[in-house]
């Protein structure tokens, strides 16, 4: 099962990608955590993508595509993977398809944007492991503590709300189109995301079944 979530920042597409990873066993790969790695790490690809994460812009297409192109060559995709963050431009959902990946759904979670900017400003990400939490609606066990794997939590520097609004922007310009070349394709379901993460998650497991 190869499956696509898509979704405006912040609308939980991490949060269910890593519940259903789980249910069906196969690894949710996140573009945004690779990038955010690869920055920590100061690799080339970190060097070159920083500028554009710390104001909210896409990183280039050739960059993400070759990072994404290296992740789903590993072993552990091997049987179905969640792709989480990626395509974000109808050039990246291009190279997918020529890359020969079969898409089986494309699973868009919906929530209105001025929800959006006040989950981001809660939103606080593991360092380490990437897990996510939010202040108020998912909260680590101890303050600023990992509970995966004990790693530092902490706000991410784009979830600032300047870069928010910019980041809703670069959605509804580039990213929201892919719902139109996923529907022509018949493969868009949408789920409208809830307050509660365990409805959501509900509803995304629907989607996928149905
Ligand atoms: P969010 O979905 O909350 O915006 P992500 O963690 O998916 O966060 O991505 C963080 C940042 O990484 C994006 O704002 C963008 O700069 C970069 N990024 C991630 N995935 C892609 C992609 N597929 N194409 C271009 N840039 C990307
Ligand atoms: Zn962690």
């Amino acid at each position: 099962m190869n499956l696509i979530f898509l979704g405006a920042p912040g609308a939980g597409k991490g949060t269910q990608a890593e519940i259903v990873c789980e249910k069906l066993g196969i690894p949710a790969l996140s573009t945004g955590n690779m990038l955010r790695e690869a920055v920590k790490n100061a690799t080339p690809t970190g060097l070159a993508a920083k500028e554009y994460m710390d104001r909210g812009d896409l990183v280039p297409d050739d960059i993400v595509i070759g990072i994404l192109k290296d992740r789903i060559a590993k072993p552990d995709a091997k049987n179905g993977f969640i792709l989480d963050g990626f395509p974000r431009t109808v050039a990246q959902a291009e190279a997918l398809d020529k890359m020969g990946v079969s898409i089986d759904k494309v699973i868009e979670i919906y929530v209105p944007d001025d929800v959006i900017c006040g989950r981001l400003s809660g939103r606080r990400v593991c360092e380490s492991c990437g897990a996510s939490y939010h202040v108020d609606h998912k909260p680590t066990k101890s303050e600023g503590v990992c509970d995966s794997c004990g790693g530092k939590v902490v706000q991410r520097v784009d979830d600032k709300p300047e870069t928010v609004l910019s980041r809703l922007a670069t959605y509804h310009e580039k990213t929201a189109p892919l719902k139109d070349y996923y529907q022509a394709k018949g493969k868009l379901k949408t789920v409208v995301g809830q307050d509660s993460i365990a409805d959501t998650a509900k509803l995304t497991l629907e989607a996928i079944e149905g």
